[in-house]
C-alpha cells in the first residue's frame, strides 16, 4: 500500500506520476506482475467480498454442500461458460479437477496409456520438460527434436520426428518460465494432441477441435489456485489405466459432472466470477486484442532501448503474456531495476529462479494502463542510469 505514495514524495521525476496517481486510486497502490498465482480482476474480488457471508442462499458458498442444488448451479455455470467462451464442440467434455497443472502431467498418461506405450514430447521450456519427466514414470517418452541447450525458439516443424504410433503428442502452448509461445498449432497426422495452456488459456481464440486434450491450471488466467480445467475429446475417455487414482480418472469425472469427490467449491465459485468478467469484457476475442496491444507495447519498449533491455527469445516465438527480459550490463543492473520498481509498487517482477532477470506477467486481468506505467518507468530508469548503458 505504501509503495507508490512514498515514491510520489521521493522520486517525482522518475515516473509518470499522473498515471501512477490515477492507478493508485483503483489498484490498491501496487501493481502485481506475478506469474501465478496472479492478479485477479478487481471487480471479481469485490463481488467475492460482497458475497462472502451469503452467496444468495443464506450461507457462504464455502459452507454449501457440493451435492446441493445451489452448488450444482455454480458448477454447471463454470462448465457452460468455458464451453461458450472457448467455443468447445459438443463432442468434448469439460472437467474440473485438482492437482494443479502438475497433476495433469500425471493424469494425461494415466488416462491415455491404453493407446500405446510411447508418447511424443515437444520440449520448448521448463514446463514441457517437467511434464515429460512425469510421463516417463508411466510410458516411454520420445523427444521429437533433441532437447536444446537453451530454450529460445521452436525448431521448424519440418525437422520434427513424430512417431505415428505415439499414444499422444504433448506440448506447452506458453512456456511461462521461458517466455516462449507457439504461434501455430502442431500438425500430428491424427495422433491426439495434448496441450498445456495453463498460462495463456482465454488470452486468445483457438480451434478446440484440433486437440485431444487441452488443460490449464486456474491460477494464471482463470482464478485462484486449486482447479485444473481439462477439455477432452469424447473418444479419449473410457480407458483409464487400472492404477489411475480416482481423483485423476477422466472417465469418472466426465460421468459425474466433476463431482466425484468434494471439489474446492470456493475456487470453482471464483472461476464462475472470472469467467463472467471475461464475458463482460467482450469474451476471448477482446482479451486477445488487449493481449496483443499490451505485449507489443512492452516488446517495443525493449527494442527501442537499443540494447539497454534485452529479451533472449527469438521474435517469432515471444510470449504475449509472460515476458522475460534483462538489463544488458548484468545482474547488478537487474537488481537495481527490481529494487526501484519494487519501491514504487511493482510487485513480483523478479524472473524465475532458473532464468533470472525480470519477468512481466500480463494475463487478462492486467490492464493496458498498468503496462504503460511499467514501460514509462523502464524509459525513465534508462535515462536515470547511464552507468548501466551497454
Ligand atoms: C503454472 C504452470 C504449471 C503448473 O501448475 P501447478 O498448478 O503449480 O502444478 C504448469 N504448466 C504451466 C505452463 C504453468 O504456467
Amino acid at each position: 500500500m505504501k509503495y507508490i505514495s512514498d515514491s510520489i514524495g521521493n522520486r517525482s521525476s522518475r515516473t509518470n506520476l499522473q498515471t501512477i496517481q490515477q492507478l493508485t486510486m483503483s489498484s490498491n497502490h501496487v501493481i502485481n506482475f506475478g506469474a501465478g498465482p496472479a492478479k485477479l480482476p478487481r471487480q471479481v474480488l469485490e463481488q467475492a467480498r460482497d458475497e462472502i457471508l451469503n452467496c444468495g442462499c443464506g450461507l457462504s458458498v464455502m459452507e454449501l454442500s457440493h451435492r446441493s442444488a445451489e452448488y450444482a448451479v455454480i458448477n454447471n455455470r463454470v462448465i457452460e461458460s468455458v464451453r461458450q467462451l472457448l467455443n468447445v464442440p459438443s463432442n468434448y467434455k469439460i472437467l474440473l479437477m485438482q492437482g494443479g497443472g502438475t497433476g495433469a502431467f500425471a493424469s494425461v498418461p494415466l488416462n491415455l496409456m491404453h493407446r500405446g506405450e510411447k508418447a511424443d514430447f515437444i520440449l520448448t521450456g521448463e514446463w514441457s520438460t517437467k511434464a515429460a519427466k512425469e510421463t516417463s514414470k508411466y510410458m516411454k517418452v520420445n523427444y521429437v527434436f533433441p532437447k536444446p541447450e537453451k530454450f529460445e525458439k521452436i525448431p521448424d516443424q519440418s525437422t520434427w520426428k513424430l512417431d505415428p504410433e505415439a499414444a499422444f503428442v504433448y506440448y506447452c502452448d506458453n512456456e511461462t518460465v521461458n517466455g516462449i509461445e507457439f504461434p501455430f498449432i502442431p500438425e500430428t497426422n491424427g495422433v491426439p494432441l495434448v496441450c498445456d495452456m495453463s498460462s495463456n488459456i482465454m488470452t486468445r481464440k483457438f480451434n478446440v477441435s484440433k486437440f485431444g486434450i487441452v488443460f490449464a491450471c486456474a491460477q494464471k488466467n482463470l482464478g485462484p489456485a486449486g482447479i485444473t480445467v481439462i477439455i477432452i475429446r469424447d473418444d479419449l475417455i473410457g480407458h483409464p489405466s487400472p492404477i489411475c487414482p480416482m481423483v485423476f480418472n477422466y472417465t469418472l469425472f466426465a460421468h459425474d459432472d466433476s463431482l466425484v469427490n468434494t471439489p474446492p467449491t470456493f475456487i470453482v465459485y471464483m472461476l464462475s466470477l472470472v469467467l463472467k468478467w471475461i464475458k463482460e469484457q467482450g469474451g476471448v476475442g477482446s482479451m486477445e486484442e488487449q493481449s496483443k496491444t499490451k505485449s507489443q507495447l512492452l516488446y517495443k519498449t525493449i527494442e527501442d532501448s537499443k540494447g539497454f533491455y534485452s529479451c533472449p527469445i527469438d521474435s517469432a516465438y515471444r510470449s504475449r503474456v509472460t515476458v522475460p527480459f534483462r538489463l544488458s550490463t548484468g545482474p547488478e543492473a537487474d537488481k537495481q531495476f527490481l529494487k526501484e520498481s519494487q519501491d514504487i509498487g511493482f510487485l513480483q517482477l523478479k524472473g524465475h529462479r532458473l532464468v533470472g532477470g525480470i519477468r512481466v506477467a500480463m494475463y487478462n486481468a492486467m490492464t493496458l494502463d498498468e503496462v504503460k506505467v511499467l514501460t514509462d518507468f523502464m524509459i525513465k530508469f534508462q535515462e536515470q542510469h547511464p552507468q548501466f548503458q551497454p
